[in-house]
């Protein structure tokens, strides 16, 4: 498929009540071409007053006796098979649309877009299978159980991954029947606006998804801690996870669930095919920029293979390609924004100082944009800074180790517990590890398999409640125990 270049924006407004608007405040904020720097152009800016509207019409949406309510569950499965379709329709606009905004490799976004559709397809056929329980009691009872949906559902997303974070979010949470007052990330607003065009064009109930662009300490603020949001869903950082907890307890006491940082380790041990071994550490940390919360961002390689592995990363990182995202060979386009592009340089620079042996990259492509030449450090050790914190770039760091159960400790030993990795032949080794790595997802002779069907979400600090799957239905759903007295049961 073919990029259209540079395509035109559509929609800049807030979306609720399937209807545009311009913001309360009659602000606006820019968005930025990450390739140049440059103005895309001007999108409304959401805050509190917006995102006080969009929640009194997603509550209204979600009144008792309301056309979304009383819906029958296989109509919301049909309505979020129609948005599959639309979005499939018009999968090269919206996949060139997601290059301009975030700067990620046209047939990249065309992949994440293409995902977009089959979350969207897998949880239309969840909407009516959501299945309740009858349950035997103790005593002349008959109790059942319902799941019910939540209600007015928060939902703040980040700018890594737009499109798809968007679709993690609304597609559980319509399959179980809630509403949705979504907020994108400032810098990656575009793709989330064109889809709310979709939601209407498929017939979703006025109210139902509503789409407040703006800035997290205003618009996404004014979401955590609103009296009238029952759950709110969050994927980002873990600082502001902190505050997303702090919000929900100070207000209402509302659900919360959050996907955040990692610092994920990808074990290599010696008896691995070492060029597969490093094809998959290198994407499991380049892949999306390093922009990804289950990079592979600590790479520990057995001591008998990690001279020859740390040459085979160096390799394959001065030979990838970064440039312009709508050219079909480039593989890494720039990072988000200068802000993330300072940060990053921050910590090559502190692994410089640290004493990690800098192998490829290590320095900005260009002045124009955001780019960062993919980076390779070995001689990493776990008390450096790279080694600790997420960098959220292409910056691989390779750390040697001894054995097995040294290595458990040394991966385990981290806040973060959203990923990790094991690359052996050993099938006793590979589920001894499988078993013992402290995270959500462990993947064994691969990396970074998400699929709709399979829970994703983090232990410790990096998570709290699953995404995707039929694990996700339980983030949307409030369990109803409904028991009745009667004259007499039988078994
Ligand atoms: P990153 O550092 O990767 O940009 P953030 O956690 O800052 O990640 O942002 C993820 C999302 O959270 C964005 O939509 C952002 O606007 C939002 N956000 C940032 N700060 C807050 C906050 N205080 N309250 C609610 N949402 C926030």
């Amino acid at each position: 498929m073919e990029p259209i270049v540079n395509p035109e924006v559509k929609y800049k407004q807030i979306f609720i009540n399937n209807e545009w608007h311009d913001s309360v405040s009659g602000k606006a904020f820019p968005v930025l071409n990450p390739c140049t720097g440059e103005k895309i152009c001007d999108v409304q800016e959401g805050d509190k007053a917006d995102v006080d509207k969009a929640v009194a019409v997603a509550r209204a949406a979600f009144k008792r006796g309301s056309p979304w309510r009383t819906m029958d569950a296989s109509r919301r499965g049909q309505l979020l098979n129609k948005l599959a379709e639309l979005i499939e329709r018009d999968l090269q606009y919206i996949s060139s649309l997601e290059t301009l905004d975030n700067g990620k490799p046209f047939l990249e976004a065309v992949e994440d877009i293409l995902v977009c559709i089959k979350v969207l397809r897998y949880y239309a056929g969840w909407a009516d299978k959501i299945h309740g329980k009858t349950i035997p009691v103790d005593g002349q009872y008959f109790t059942y159980t319902r799941h019910e949906p939540v209600g007015v559902c928060g939902q703040i997303i980040p700018w890594n991954y737009p499109l798809l974070m968007l679709v993690w979010k609304v597609g559980p949470a319509l399959a179980c029947g809630n509403t949705i007052v979504l907020k994108p990330a400032e810098q990656t607003p575009l793709t989330a606006l064109y889809c709310a065009s979709l939601v209407k064009e498929a017939g979703f109930p006025p109210g139902v998804v509503n789409i407040v662009p703006g800035y997290g300490p205003t618009a996404g603020a004014a979401i955590t801690e609103h009296m009238n949001v029952d759950k709110v869903a969050f994927t980002g950082s873990t600082e502001v996870g902190h505050l997303i907890m702090q919000a929900a307890g100070k207000s209402n006491l509302k659900r919360v669930s959050l996907e955040m940082g990692g610092k994920s380790p990808l074990i290599i041990f010696a008896d691995a095919d070492l060029d597969d071994a490093a094809m998959w550490a290198h994407a499991a940390i380049m892949n999306n920029h390093g922009q990804n919360c289950c990079a592979g961002s600590r790479t520990f390689v057995e001591e008998a293979i990690y001279d020859a592995f740390v040459e085979k990363a160096k390799y394959m990182a001065e030979n990838r390609i970064v440039g312009d995202p709508y050219d079909a060979v480039t593989q890494q386009g720039p990072q988000i924004d200068e802000e993330q592009l300072n940060k990053i340089m921050g910590y090559i620079e502190s692994a410089k100082k640290e004493g990690a042996k800098l192998q490829s990259g290590g320095e900005r492509l260009g002045s124009k944009g955001y780019f960062v030449k993919p980076t390779v450090f070995s001689d990493v050790t776990d008390d450096m800074k790279i080694a600790k914190e997420e960098i959220f770039g292409p910056v691989q760091s390779i750390i040697k180790f001894k054995d097995a159960s040294e290595v458990i400790e040394r991966a385990n030993r981290t806040t973060y517990g959203l990923a990790a990795g094991v690359i052996t032949k050993d099938i006793n080794k590979a589920l001894m590890m499988a078993h013992s790595l402290e995270a959500g997802s462990v993947w064994v002779n691969c990396y970074d398999i998400v699929t709709p069907q399979t829970p994703f979400g983090g232990f410790k600090m990096s998570g709290h409640g699953r995404e995707l799957g039929e694990y996700a239905l339980h983030e949307y759903t409030e369990i109803k125990t409904v028991t009745i007295k009667v004259p007499q049961k039988n078994s």
